[in-house]
This record gives C-alpha cells, structure tokens and sequence, in this order.
C-alpha cells in the first residue's frame, strides 16, 4: 500500500511560456499583465539581443538598459530604476542570464517594478524569489515574493549563442538547485518529481547541447529540465553545496557555474550515505547508476568543463579560510559537517581529484 505524505508546499505565483519561438508571445505576457511600458534589461555583452526584444515590442518598449552586471551592486539597480523613471516604464523584461534577472529582481524589490523574465542560461533564477544586492563589497540576499517575475518566457531558440563552456557549466549549475531539493528538509513529493526529471531531461540534454549548440531539440529539452530544476531551487531551502559555493564565490570571486560545476560531485558524495531515496531518485535520473556523483563528476568530463578549484583560480591556502566561513554559517544539511571532513572534501575538489564518500568524523556536531 502506498505511503502517506506530511508535507508543505507553496505554489509561486507565476506564467510559463515554453517552446521555440515564444519570443514572439512576450508582448502577449505584457498585456496578460497590463504593463504598458518595459524597460529592456540585459548585460553589455547582450545589448544587441535586447534591441532586438525592445524593436519586437514596439510600442510597449521603453527602452534598453544594457547594464546588468554580475552580483547586482546597488548602483546598477538604483540606474536602472532611474531609467525606468524618466522613461515613464511601468515594468521591465530582464533578458538574459542570472545576473540581468537579478537586476530585474533587485529592481522588482526595491521600486515595486515588477518583471517577465527571459532567460538565456540555465541558472533558474527566474524561477524563485531569492534576490541578491551587493553593497560596499557586500553581497546581501533573502526571498521575497515582490521578486518574483510575473511571467516568464523560455525560448531555445534565445540559447544558441550560449557557447558550449557556458551551457555545460550552466546547465551543471541547474542540476545542482534539483540535487539539492531532493534532500532539502522542505522537499515535498512535486517538487522531487519535479528534481528527477529535471535532472534527467538535463543530463540526457546537455552532451547533445555541447556538441552541436544549435540543435534546437536539444537546447529546448535543456531549457525544460532547467526550468524543473529552477522551480525546485524556489521552493526548497539549499544544503551544503550552495553554502560552499555562495562562500567560495563571495570570498575569492571564482565565477558562479563553473565553482557549481566543480563542486557539486564532491557534496553529493559527502551527503549521499545519508539521503538514500535522493540517491535512488538520481540513479534512476542519470541510467541507474549506484553512484550519482561520480556519474556527475564524469558527466562534467565529458562536456568538458572545469575539473578543479585550482584551475578556477582557488589558492590552496585559501581552503582553511573557506572551512571556517562555511562552518560559521547555519543551513540545513542532511550530514553533520565538520571541520575535518569539510577540508577533506575541499581538498578533493581545488585538486580534481574525483568525489570520495568520506567517513563520519567521530566528534560530529549537528547542523
Ligand atoms: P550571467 O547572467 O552572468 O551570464 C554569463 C554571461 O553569459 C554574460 O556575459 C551574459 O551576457 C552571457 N549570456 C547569457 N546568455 C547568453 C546567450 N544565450 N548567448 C550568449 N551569451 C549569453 O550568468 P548566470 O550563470 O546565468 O547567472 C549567474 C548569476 O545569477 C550569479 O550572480 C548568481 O548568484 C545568480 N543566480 C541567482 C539565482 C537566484 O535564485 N537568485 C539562481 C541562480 C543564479
């Protein structure tokens, strides 16, 4: 007989337009959420895309701010609310990867603005309420529901130009919000159907991806199992790999999806003796293997990203450092972290080495 659940969830109060050519549905989204005028965000390097969606919307586009930079500093925001001011926008379209939806978001939050997104990288941020502002060198982040985008508008045909490196390092990024839900204390039973066949359509996806960038089935069944994995980072609180790579990242500035990359192996294979069902689900997800987090460490090998820490830049001396700000920090973890098994781990992953399942420490301390 089947087993009863005790569980919560919280639906996101959010549209979904998928396919190749949802492009054209965007100003569609805009009058579904009677906005009359956006302002176009976007990064630098994606100017001429965000041209591109403002020339599609005509009438109801504002203009383009082609300012969004990575950790959203709040100067970029403050610009881009100010542009939006003497533009007389009544909304905004973030186009591009994490960094240009975090500016809408920090945008949303701060000014009321509100967003539809348009992700081109596998990040999921459109997907969850989490912001992020960094001030005098200070990265503050936190949910709120006012971050939320209204409607987001995912079309593979917008993914193209993402190169090889950066799909698979992004779509590594992705797997890592699905693995991490699965043994999240507030994982419910959607969002772990959601996490296996996010990692799935994923894992499937993304040799293909690489191999030819412009096979548009491949990149739209990436773009599914990245929304999948999105939506279980927005409805689940994140365990030690998020922690070390917010610390890693924060700390000595490694870039966001190849620190994912790399270290996702590692903390899967530290907390797979506790979490037995996740292990079951991601065997399933990655073709039965016994041991998902090798079969990630070598999916990273044959997409060719990143193999160690040091290669992203870590010096070896900094692992210490990075031990201490991690075990300062409190987030939910189904494996007692320790200070031992912590630098084992880091250790591992700044040489390359592949992901060991490390024994209990003796003097564990619960987190
Ligand atoms: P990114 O947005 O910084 O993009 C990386 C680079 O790729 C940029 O130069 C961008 O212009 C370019 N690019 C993006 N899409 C492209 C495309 N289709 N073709 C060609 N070039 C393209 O990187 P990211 O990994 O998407 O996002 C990382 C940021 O997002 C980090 O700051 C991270 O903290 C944040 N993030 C937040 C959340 C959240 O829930 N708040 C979730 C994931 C990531």
């Amino acid at each position: 007989m089947a087993q009863a659940h005790m569980f919560n969830y919280q639906a996101l109060p959010m549209r979904v337009v998928m396919g190749p050519g949802s492009l054209a549905r965007l100003g569609g989204e805009i009058d579904q959420a009677a906005m009359e005028r956006v302002l176009v965000l976007c990064s630098p390097e994606q100017q001429e895309l965000g041209e591109r969606v403002a020339d599609l919307l005509g009438e109801r586009a504002a203009g383009v701010h082609p300012h969004a930079r990575t950790h959203v500093p709040l100067e970029s925001a403050e610009a881009a609310r100010d542009q939006a001011k003497r533009l007389g926008a009544d909304g905004c379209v973030a186009v591009g990867g994490g960094s240009a939806i975090g500016l809408g978001k920090a945008v949303a939050l701060e000014y009321g603005l509100r967003i539809v997104a348009v992700p081109t990288t596998y990040a999921g941020s459109e997907m969850t309420s989490v912001w992020g502002l960094t001030e005098n060198g200070r990265k503050r982040t936190g949910r709120d529901p006012r971050a939320l985008p209204v409607s987001v508008v995912y079309d593979p045909e917008l993914t193209v130009g993402l190169s090889a490196a950066v799909s698979a390092t992004s779509g590594m990024n992705a797997l890592a919000h699905a693995v991490e839900s699965l043994y999240a204390p507030d994982t419910s039973p959607i969002v772990r159907l959601m996490a296996e066949e996010g990692v799935r359509a994923l894992a499937a996806a993304l040799p293909e991806v690489v191999s030819d960038g412009f096979d548009l089935r491949a990149r739209g069944v990436a773009q599914y199992g990245a929304w999948l994995c999105g939506a279980c980072l927005g409805a689940t609180s994140m365990g030690l790999h998020h922690k070390l790579c917010h610390v890693l990242g924060g700390t000595l500035d490694l870039p966001h999806a190849p620190t994912h990359t790399v270290v996702l192996p590692h903390a899967l294979a530290y907390n797979q003796p506790a979490v037995p069902e996740a292990v079951t689900a991601l065997s399933r997800a990655l073709g039965g293997t016994a041991d998902p987090a090798r079969a990630l460490w070598e999916l990273g090998r044959t997409l060719g990203t990143p193999r160690s820490l040091a290669e992203l830049g870590m010096p070896e001396e900094a692992i210490h450092e990075i031990v201490g700000l991690t075990l300062a920090d409190t987030y939910p973890n189904p494996r007692t972290v320790t200070a031992e098994n912590l630098t084992h781990l880091l250790r591992r992953a700044w040489a390359g080495e592949p992901p060991a399942v490390l024994p209990a420490a003796e003097k564990e301390s619960p987190r």
